[in-house]
């Protein structure tokens, strides 16, 4: 509305208001809670995306629902994801929705209702943010437990009735920056209007756009498990577990293990996050199993319970990208964990996925032609590399507060989170999830809204 007005020469309401420099919310009111609907392409683009993963198929939901042509080039022969379960916040499932993924989703998704942190040894309840009604209520948007292959499945079924091509056993192994197109391991060329790469955390692509660095390790892994919940149920001691949807994480020493149940509750998802800076082509997968145990010894034996029950589980790098300076060159552009791998620790890598797809298919909607990608991709990638770095800042302190030993750190920080766990009000806590900035800038961003101020501060820039 605002922007209109602009347009037709007349001042925007509430123009007169400048943003105050001090962290504050108080002029949200003068702009919209949710974009303008999408404009209709002005110019279709012949798209090429490599990778099928979730960032690769959100991507091109996002582009073909714009009316661009899109093709998937996947190195995989079948489609398929790494381990179970998977968080989709708040901001991501706000684009989802509006993407229609509500029928592919609604089946398989579980609404938790709370995350509660649990001192390791005890269990007991250290820090709590409660999610229902909250999430739905503060950030008009749920936040959804899923298992993995559920979400794959669900995008890929929504790219495909949206007309986009997958290509499966499709290896890019170069890319050709001045045709804007991909070189495939069958010797095949294929050129496009542009070509985004969601090619993972070993991507090739980022090479191309910043030769600089690489994957780091970042001194942790994680065993990522899943045990059948009949087991559970049928243990009094640890059965609680399952009465309600939640999310529970034990925090301790460098280590920490976060729960909940995926696949209509038939499931119970488990990542144990704990150190190792050792190189993993040396890992020895075949003694995972009794290493992860003793990793967790003496930790709340409710917990070890569980642990005890894996059947079999895989040891998994957890890795993160520094920062890049560029996500572009020319008209081939990386996003995903190609371009900001981070550690889990806020459950935002995919989401951070979600977020890039949605944003580019905003930006490239406000070009006339094809001249102007690079204005558009410039435009995407200055908003979405702060806020995927900031993300990976966030994640990187969790790994931090989550991971004091016991002393006067661990206790302060368990001090700060009480008032969380007796429901009364608080202004601050070190559980990033309630956290209420923290918890703000997380789950309120609006990926287009974001691509359409950037749009309209580029133009009232340009007007100087
Ligand atoms: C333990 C753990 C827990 C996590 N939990 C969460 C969570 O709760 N919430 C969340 O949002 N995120 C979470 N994440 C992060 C999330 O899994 C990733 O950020 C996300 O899956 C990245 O998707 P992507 O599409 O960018 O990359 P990928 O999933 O790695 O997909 C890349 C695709 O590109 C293909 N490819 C690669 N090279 C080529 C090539 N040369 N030619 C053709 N195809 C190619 C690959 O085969 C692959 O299919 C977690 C990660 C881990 C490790």
């Amino acid at each position: 509305m605002a922007i209109q007005n602009e347009v037709r020469g007349e001042p925007a309401p509430g123009s007169s208001l400048k943003n105050p420099t001090y962290p504050s919310n108080c002029l949200t009111f003068l702009n919209p809670s949710t974009p303008t609907p999408a404009q209709s392409t002005h110019v279709r683009l012949k798209i090429i995306i490599v990778g099928a993963g979730l960032g690769g198929l959100a991507t091109a939901i996002a582009l073909a629902s714009s009316g661009h042509t899109v093709t998937i080039y996947e190195q995989a022969p079948e489609l398929g994801e790494v381990g179970a379960g998977i968080q989709i916040p708040s901001n991501s499932t706000r684009l989802l929705s509006r993407l229609g993924l509500d029928p592919y989703l609604e089946k398989c998704v579980t609404e938790p209702e709370t995350i509660s942190f649990r001192r390791w040894e005890s269990g007991r309840v250290i820090g709590l943010t409660q999610l229902i009604p909250n999430f739905r209520e503060t950030y008009r948007a749920p936040y959804y437990v899923i298992h993995r292959a559920n979400f794959h499945t669900a995008l890929y079924r929504r790219a495909v009735d949206l007309g986009v091509t997958v290509k499966l056993a499709a290896r890019v192994t170069e890319y050709d920056v001045a045709r804007t197109g991909i070189l495939l391991e069958s010797g095949d060329s294929v050129q496009a209007d542009l070509v985004v790469a969601a090619d993972g955390v070993k991507s090739v692509a980022r090479q191309l756009v910043e030769n600089g660095p690489a994957i780091e390790q970042t001194g942790f892994a994680a065993y990522r498990a899943t045990v059948d919940v009949a087991r559970i149920r049928a243990d009094p001691e640890i059965s609680w577990l399952l009465e309600r949807p939640n999310l529970n994480i034990w925090i301790g020493d460098q280590r920490h293990v976060m729960t909940y149940t995926i696949g209509a509750g038939k499931s119970f998802n488990m990542v144990l996050s704990h150190p190792d800076d050792t190189d993993p082509s040396t890992w020895d997968q075949t003694t995972a199993l009794s290493d992860m145990q003793r990793e967790f010894q003496g930790w709340d034996t409710r917990l070890q319970k569980i642990i005890g029950m894996i059947e079999k589980t895989i040891k998994w790098p957890l890795v993160s990208c520094t920062p890049l300076t560029r996500w572009t060159t020319g008209r081939i552009v990386i996003l995903g964990d190609a371009a900001h791998a981070m550690l889990p620790y806020m459950s935002q890598g995919a989401a951070m996925a979600v977020e890039d797809g949605v944003a580019l298919a905003r930006s490239l909607s406000r070009i006339n032609n094809a001249q102007d990608i690079p204005h558009a991709l410039s435009i995407f990638e200055k908003v979405r590399m702060d806020r995927a770095g900031k993300m990976q800042e966030a994640s990187l302190l969790n790994g931090k507060l989550w991971h004091f030993a016991d002393g006067p750190l661990q206790r302060a920080r368990d001090k700060a989170m009480e008032p969380e766990t007796r429901g009364e009000p608080f202004s601050h806590s070190p559980n990033q999830w309630s956290d209420p900035a923290t918890q703000m800038w997380a789950y309120h961003y609006d990926a287009e809204v974001e691509i359409d101020r950037a749009w309209e501060k580029d133009a009232r820039r340009c007007c100087l």
